[in-house]
């Protein structure tokens, strides 16, 4: 049996999480669990997957989950609260594996703290590799914790690497890796279109159901800018031998381009669960509940550039790449809070990277070498994109 700790475990990638366990019950026991604020969905996990541990950040809240706990029979499941406590229940002993699935920046010091503690971190919050790739990996090295990528891309593409791969290191014989991307809910709209586009649209992905945040990063195509980032240091590449393909329909979910001519793909219906499965139970293989893919169904794979006019967010994240540096965690920051403002009706679809790009125009890059640094510039890139946000009204 392995211990599994799910931070993050309300949200779209922790319940699909909880999909794969649950069908994989005699191989997991549930150790931990965290949720920001949807406790009606905490409870029914705790209910069902019995936690020794839970942590809610917001002391209120928490405290009110207590109650609900100590009215549960049956359930002794102990309510932690405090930003500190996600950092505390990856570093348990009955804890094997972490999942990753806070979204955004929020994620970053509990990921950190599970690779110091030596544990097997599924990562889903990719946020973090963004802000701070060069300090987690070398974490995740000094203390043989072991990386495994969730994102669909990230894990194909660790499923393409040559045998005894480990994330980190640079693969032989490698010319390039492709990163394919769906092209998101306004794969077709002219740059004039793009102006009216309203949150409903912005969330409705075509093929995957995920979180509103990602949602909005896959509709101005800032999530792949954000994955080219995470590829560069989850595989040791440089911008140059990261090509991003659109391919609408999500079935590749990505490739590696080797300098023979071979160029290998994993493929599969578009769904968290696969990858989920695979690195759950890495080298091994377990059922993940999704059904088989049908390529006769599925007989239409097509490929397209992506358009750098018209996804401005793309390019952007390629050049915060090349700057390197605190380039990247800028990018980050200024992007949460332009999506949060674009959610809450602050500011329109297309000001999004133009909030953005004047955050990076006015910060200088540095270079970060402490996650005390990153944390310091995530926050002046936050208030100078609260700023800029402010200055649409
Ligand atoms: P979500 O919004 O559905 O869930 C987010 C989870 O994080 C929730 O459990 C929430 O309680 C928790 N959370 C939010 N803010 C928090 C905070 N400040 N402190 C502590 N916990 C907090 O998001 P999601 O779609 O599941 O995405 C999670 C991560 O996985 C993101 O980094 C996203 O980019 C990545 N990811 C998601 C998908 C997907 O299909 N959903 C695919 C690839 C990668
Ligand atoms: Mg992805």
């Amino acid at each position: 049996m392995k211990g599994v700790c799910v931070l993050g475990s309300t949200g779209s990638i922790g319940v699909s999480t909880l999909d794969v366990l649950r069908l994989n019950k005699a191989c997991y026991s549930v150790v931990a669990l965290t949720a920001n604020k949807n406790i009606t969905r905490l409870l029914e996990q705790c209910v069902e997957f019995k936690p020794q541990y839970v942590v809610i950040p917001d002391d209120t809240l928490a405290a009110e989950f207590r109650i609900l706990i100590s009215s549960t029979p049956a359930l002794c499941t102990e309510v932690l609260s405090g930003e500190k406590s996600l950092e505390q229940v990856t570093e348990l002993s009955e804890v094997d594996i972490v999942v990753a699935a806070i979204v955004g920046a929020a994620g970053l010091l509990s990921t950190i703290a599970a690779a110091e503690a030596g544990k097997r971190i599924l990562l889903a919050n990719k946020e973090s590799l963004v802000v701070s790739g060069d300090l987690l990996l070398s974490a995740v090295n000094k203390n043989n914790a072991e990386l495994l990528p969730l994102d669909s891309e990230h894990n194909a593409l660790f499923q393409c690497m040559p045998a005894g791969y480990r994330t980190g290191q640079k693969a032989e014989g490698i010319r390039k890796i492709i990163l394919t991307a769906s092209g998101g809910p306004f794969l077709n709209k002219t740059v004039n279109e793009l102006k009216h586009v309203t949150i409903e649209q912005a969330c409705a992905h075509p093929n995957w159901s995920m979180g509103r945040k990602i949602s909005v990063d896959s509709a101005s195509m800032m999530n792949k800018g954000l994955e080219v980032i995470e590829a560069s240091f989850l595989f040791n590449l440089c911008a140059t031998e990261i090509d991003v393909l659109v391919h609408p329909q999500s079935i590749i979910h990505s490739m590696v381009d080797y300098i023979d001519g071979s160029v290998l793909a994993q493929l599969g219906n578009p769904d968290m669960r696969t990858p989920i499965a695979h690195a759950l139970a890495w080298p091994e293989r377990q059922s993940s509940g999704v059904s088989a893919l049908d390529l006769i169904v599925n007989n239409q794979l097509t490929f397209q550039e992506p358009s750098y006019e018209r996804f401005p967010c793309l390019r952007l994240a390629f050049d915060a790449l090349e700057a390197k540096g605190t380039a990247p965690a800028i990018l980050n920051a200024a992007n949460e809070v332009a999506v949060d403002a674009f959610l809450s009706d602050r500011i329109r679809f297309v000001e999004i990277p133009v909030v953005i790009e004047k955050v990076l125009q006015e910060m200088p890059i540095t270079a970060a070498e402490s996650i005390a640094d990153v944390i310091n510039i995530d926050a002046e890139a936050r208030a100078r994109a609260i700023a800029k946000v402010e200055a649409f009204k």
